[in-house]
């Protein structure tokens, strides 16, 4: 998943305006299940899910500081990238409208009609959508597709695939702030990385965060976060790592161990977690458990980022 960054320089902290926006913190609550009993866990799921039915919790945190860069250097116009099933592209549809923007939203792939309820939200959200084949699309951001893409969208503000950029970790780095209960490592799934890069960003004293990638072979993905993290912090925060062993694998792709842990879960508590991210990361934070991964009494606090993509197609990518 390459990573994208705007080519304007990211506004400075005092220019952002964190009032823009706002959605009431997350609730909190805490999960009684006695496998984490055993263990001597204690696990907290932070509902950022719940913040707003249109913007994903961690999609709308990274999408804040971006659309006030926007404003304040006078673009009228959003551009980003996805694939056809992205939430980012749904996210980014969503905010825009809101907030006056247009938007246009670079697709990965060849246009299939009708098109996919993902995309299909996007464009009644207003969202332009033009598509990319995939060798262009893998160069998307380089000064030459930029270029290409300005001459014939006009001067846009560019948000990287997946959102993450400075602006988007800084605004992660709120989450934490915002969770009032004692917790000691704080868990999130990971694609990019900007959610991470941003929560780690937020916590103090001994706090730690606990990333579950949810691809392949992502051991790039530590480099990414650090580098993300070195562009909004200054440089990284040590506090944080990445689980690799719970891709279930790879991107959208399932298992029937993760969709009996999916099933079981929603048996057990009433909550249906999404196959893409969340129900990978709980999966992963059960097995640790279980392993005896965290020492007794440890407080785990898991955010709860989203659900799916609309109608993804899983079992391939
Ligand atoms: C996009 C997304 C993620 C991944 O966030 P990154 O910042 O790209 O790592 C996790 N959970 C949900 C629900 C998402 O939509």
């Amino acid at each position: 998943m390459g990573v994208t960054r705007s080519d304007r320089p990211p506004a400075t902290p005092a220019s952002l305006s964190p009032g823009a926006g706002r959605l009431p913190a997350p609730e909190v609550c805490e999960l009684r299940d006695e496998r984490l009993d055993r263990a001597g866990v204690t696990l907290l799921l932070v509902r950022d899910d719940l913040v707003d039915p249109e913007l994903p919790g961690n999609k709308w945190r990274k999408l804040k500081y971006n659309l006030a860069a926007a404003r304040e250097q006078g673009f009228g116009t959003l551009l980003t990238f996805g694939g056809a099933y992205s939430n980012h592209l749904r996210a980014v549809a969503a905010a825009g409208r809101r907030h006056g923007l247009r938007t246009v939203g670079i697709v990965r792939g060849e246009q299939h009609l009708p098109l996919n309820p993902s995309l299909a939200y996007a464009a009644a959200q207003g969202m332009t959508l033009a598509y990319l084949d995939r060798d262009t699309y893998r160069r998307k951001h380089t000064d030459a597709v930029l270029a290409e893409l300005r001459r014939t969208w006009g001067d846009c503000y560019v948000i990287p695939e997946g959102g993450s950029n400075a602006l988007a970790v800084r605004g992660c780095a709120e989450l934490p702030t915002e969770i009032e209960v004692d917790f000691d490592v704080l868990c999130c799934p990971v694609g990019t990385g900007g959610t991470l890069a941003g929560l780690a960003g937020g916590l103090t004293g001994t706090q730690t965060a606990l990333g579950v990638a949810v691809l392949k072979g992502a051991g790039f993905l530590a480099d990414e976060v650090t580098e993300l993290q070195r562009e909004a912090f200054g440089a990284p925060t040590g506090n944080w790592r990445i689980g690799l062993d719970h891709h279930f694998g790879g991107y959208a792709k399932r298992t029937p161990r993760l969709d009996a842990f999916v099933a079981d879960f929603h048996r057990r508590h009433g909550l249906a977690l999404d196959p893409v991210y969340t129900g990978k990361l709980l999966a992963a934070l059960f097995d640790l458990a279980e392993q005896g991964a965290f020492r007794p009494g440890t407080r785990l606090a898991a955010v709860i980022t989203g659900s799916a993509p609309l109608d993804a197609p899983y079992g391939g990518a």
